[in-house]
């Protein structure tokens, strides 16, 4: 049930809450309120997420819920407040970061923690307003609910509250809250910042709080002589390197792979100037702000584990012996490659693994990057082909047609004892119909800051199952216009 902000002052969002990180204690964070905006409206809102939460079904019929969301009104039974981490930021190390104007509401009894992210300044904010503008708020919602609907670990997203309160940045833009969900919202850099101010005793508090709560098995391991921190260590950049090869396949660009944004669990987080790729492009850089190029596509699965080593070096203490730290990211460099090629598999409509399944991969890989073939189209269209038997819509795709041609003769031979209509179907659940394009999460920011939001909750429907065939949303399928190239997307939002 929710009441009214006029009749309590509070918002009761109909949960249950218990301490979670909170209990940890002060020194891994400040209790604070979020800053209120004034005169709040909804922007959008994902009912999976609110059913995940155990929200009530009239959960957004409130005014007290949409203000509590936004900031300006505490919700019973939280004490909110920001987290102090650390990281590396673009290869150097960037000293003390923390949440800057995300703020943790508390942990549900389901095990959720809820943020508000944009709700205002903390002790972290480092000369920032602590607020997130309308348009990366409606990306970041968008992105979560689209990488979840392709079945990719990330954080979720409640809802997008927006308010006309204006906010600075290389214009005058409007302000607005994203309501976060995660099981847990830790970073490497929460250990980096323990391990770099030589606070043995906190960094051990908190590898022992995230492995009590979501690595428990690491408590009775073999491994590493039944070393727990190890373990841990192995777990995590065996998780990084499963979410890494669902990037690369999906083509998924992040954007800014800097160690505060490395999610311990190996979800996706903090959605800032990514992309999903439109035509191929290994190269592909899709952050504004980043000259050199060190986060580009085809550069994402290196720096993930040049990340993990941060991590180890952060945990050593705990670890005890420098070359077991390093045997724990061993795992990184097969299980990579065995999860990307198992997702290309996939793709291809291969079931079981075979002996020159790589070249088949590395090829097509190579023609789609010569001719700058749309990524989602393409493996959209062979999936099709794989149900219909017309190579055509495929064949047109390439420039290069004696190129794809040779490839195709190598596809169909190692399909030859298939059955066409059951890879197919895995193919179909493999390659997505929908992907959140720059374009497309554009039009919806843009009819959204003329306030209407029809197309961002329409937009929304079809990414959260994208392997749905959607009829009517074709224009949501299709290639990007000119203009998609030229937007341009950066770190400050
Ligand atoms: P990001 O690259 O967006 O993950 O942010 C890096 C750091 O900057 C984090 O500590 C953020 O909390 C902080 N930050 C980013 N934008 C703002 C802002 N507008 N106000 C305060 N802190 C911010
Ligand atoms: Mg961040």
């Amino acid at each position: 049930m929710s009441l009214l902000a006029e009749d309590t002052g509070v918002a009761d969002l109909g949960l249950r809450w218990k301490p979670g990180f909170h209990a940890l204690g002060p020194a891994f964070l400040t209790d604070l309120r979020p800053t209120p905006l004034p005169d709040p409206y909804w922007v959008g809102r994902s009912e999976a997420v609110a059913r995940d939460l155990g929200l009530p079904p009239d959960w957004h019929s409130s005014q007290a819920t949409l203000a509590a969301l936004t900031g300006s009104l505490p919700i019973v039974g939280t004490s909110p407040f920001a987290t102090v981490y650390s990281g590396h930021q673009f290869g150097v190390w960037a000293g003390q970061l923390g949440d800057g104007r995300a703020i943790m509401i508390g942990e549900t009894e389901g095990g959720l923690e809820v943020q508000l992210k944009g709700a205002g300044r903390t002790p972290y904010s480092r000369g920032g307003d602590g607020r997130a503008v309308l348009r990366s708020s409606i990306r970041e919602f968008l992105c979560s609910e689209a990488m979840h609907g392709l079945g990719i670990p990330t954080t979720r997203a409640l809802c997008v509250t927006g308010s006309d309160a204006q906010i600075y940045r290389e214009e005058v833009e409007s302000a607005a809250v994203v309501t976060r969900v995660a099981p847990s919202f830790v970073r490497f850099g929460h250990f980096e910042h323990f391990a770099a101010n030589q606070r043995e005793d906190e960094l051990r508090a908190l590898a022992d709080y995230v492995i009590d709560r979501y690595y428990p098995e690491c408590r009775t391991t073999d491994r590493f002589g039944g070393n727990a921190y190890a373990a841990f260590l192995e777990a995590v950049s065996e998780r990084t390197a499963a979410l890494l090869a669902q990037w690369q396949a999906v083509g998924f660009c992040h954007g800014v792979m800097n160690t505060d944004n490395m999610s311990i669990l190996g979800l996706t987080i903090d959605y800032g100037p990514f992309q999903f790729l439109d035509g191929f492009d290994p190269r592909h850089i899709c952050n504004h702000s980043d000259t050199n190029g060190r986060y580009a596509f085809n550069q994402q699965p290196n720096v993930a584990y040049w990340n993990l080593f941060c991590l180890a070096q952060a945990l050593l203490p705990l670890i005890g012996d420098q070359e077991v730290a390093v045997a724990a990211l061993e795992s990184y460099k097969t299980v990579f490659p065995n999860e990307f090629e198992g997702r290309m598999r996939a793709k291809l409509g291969l079931a079981e693994a075979a002996e020159d399944d790589r070249p088949l991969i590395e090829g097509v890989l190579k023609l789609l990057a010569a001719g700058k073939v749309d990524y989602t189209i393409f493996w959209r269209r062979l999936s099709g082909f794989m149900a219909d038997g017309n190579v055509e819509p495929v064949r047109d795709l390439f420039l290069d047609r004696e190129g794809f041609d040779a490839w195709m003769l190598s596809f169909s031979e190692r399909h030859a004892s298939t059955d066409r209509a059951l890879a197919a179907e895995l193919m179909r659940r493999t390659n997505p119909k929908f992907v959140l394009r720059n374009h497309l999460g554009q039009q919806a920011i843009e009819a959204s800051q003329q306030k209407d939001h029809s197309g961002v909750a329409t937009l929304l429907a079809v990414l959260q199952t994208p392997f749905e065939e959607h009829p009517g949303a074709d224009a949501y399928a299709g290639f990007p216009p000119d203009w998609a190239s030229t937007i341009e997307i950066s770190c400050s939002s």
